[in-house]
């Protein structure tokens, strides 16, 4: 039988990788009514506290109010308004670059980029740890695809260094997001020069978060636009609501409006969802207090993890990953922490390697110090418990 779907999904049932969704019954916030009960949650990408923040959803409002609901079209049929042009121009000036094109999801415009720019004489390259979205969109390219081993500047620059194709493009993830590291950027785009090509960074993770204004890895690491010719950053984490956008030359977005086939074939995203974020760049611009809060977490939660055996990651970012190994030992831990009202993701393959499986906990703004206390204790509660076992 060629469609005996149980089969497949038994098989993930009994590897324990079996998925199925929760549901929601209050906004994205630190603590959170989900399937009847109340937790604590540390798996939210919402790193600002900014997805149910009231400036947003006033915004939001207000704008439904004068351009309803749906868009209606696509972006060049007749989609496109006031808001949508306003965000662009706002999320070029926010990054340092000379213009912007959005998308209605971070993964459309990975597929959008990859596949506009490159076709079978090409070459894409890409970090191994790079997010799902960036290789399905190198294959789906047809470029010839090559992984390079994770932050590896001397893969890359030997697999550069071998290729004959017409186009080089490097694509790597700013923020891992399953492990929280992230790419040393001036690395890899000294190798680009050496070698002719182009850089992608994919901002998901960094957006809002890192660099002195918010505008992401780029900033933090002093990458202009001539470093890193495409900047992709998603608006539905850091900045709270939802799409995504590229940036860079003038040039390139021009090219992507007329070449990028997830752009020009989708409906565009609300108006209303525009005018929010325009209002998230002013608060992420303007409230530089909520980056210290969270890195003030972060420094608290990896001490204290620390001090309690834990086996952390190399990570700076909001995503702190408790590595355990084995998958059914995290999802067990994961439960563990959920029946005490905790609720962190366990992460399994195939999403990472097999025998790194972990906790994937994310920290927020919108968390407070005796919140990430309580993570802690219930930590420790539970390494406890597996030593005295
Ligand atoms: C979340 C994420 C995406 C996808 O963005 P969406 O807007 O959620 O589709 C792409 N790249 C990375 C690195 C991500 O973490």
């Amino acid at each position: 039988m060629s469609f005996d779907l149980e089969q497949d999904l038994n098989q993930r049932r009994e590897q324990n990788l079996y998925r199925r969704t929760r549901m929601a019954q209050s906004p994205q916030a630190p603590v959170m009514e989900i399937d009847g009960h109340t937790y604590l949650t540390f798996c939210s990408n919402d790193y600002l506290g900014l997805a149910n923040h009231p400036m947003l959803v006033k915004a939001f409002k207000h704008a439904a109010d004068e351009f309803g609901v749906g868009s209606g079209a696509a972006h060049l049929v007749n989609g496109h308004s006031y808001y949508h042009e306003k965000l662009e121009e706002a999320l070029a000036e926010f990054t340092g670059r000379d213009a912007a094109i959005l998308f209605s999801t971070g993964y459309m415009a990975n597929l959008g980029v990859v596949t506009a720019l490159l076709d079978k004489q090409d070459g894409v390259f890409e970090d191994k740890w790079n997010h799902a979205s960036l290789l399905d969109a190198g294959l789906l390219s047809g470029a010839r695809f090559q992984r390079y081993l994770h932050n590896d500047m001397g893969n890359l620059g030997s697999r550069l260094k071998r290729s004959e194709a017409r186009r080089k493009l490097i694509v790597t993830d700013g923020v891992f997001s399953m492990d929280g590291d992230w790419a040393q950027l001036d690395g890899v785009t000294e190798l680009a020069k050496q070698n002719d090509a182009w850089v992608m960074v994919d901002d998901a993770h960094g957006l809002g978060v890192l660099g002195e204004s918010g505008a992401g890895l780029c900033e933090a690491q002093n990458q202009s636009q001539d470093d890193v010719q495409i900047l992709m950053g998603t608006l539905g984490k850091g900045m709270g609501t939802a799409g995504a956008f590229v940036a860079g030359s003038k040039e390139l977005i021009e090219y992507l409006t007329n070449f990028a086939r997830p752009y020009i074939y989708t409906t565009a995203m609300p108006a209303a969802i525009a005018a929010a974020t325009l209002e998230s760049i002013n608060i992420v611009k303007n409230e530089p207090e909520r980056r210290v809060h969270l890195q003030m977490l972060i420094k608290h939660f990896r001490d204290g993890a620390k001090q309690l055996g834990l086996n952390l990651m190399t990570s700076h970012t909001a995503i702190q990953p408790v590595l355990v190994g084995d998958a059914q030992q995290a999802l067990n831990m994961s439960e563990a922490l959920r029946q005490q009202g905790i609720m962190v993701t366990p992460i399994r393959p195939p999403t990472v390697p097999v025998g790194t499986a972990r906790l994937r906990v994310t920290l927020s703004a919108s968390h407070s110090l005796e919140q990430v206390n309580q993570l802690l204790d219930a930590l420790a509660a539970l390494s406890a418990n597996t030593e005295s076992n």
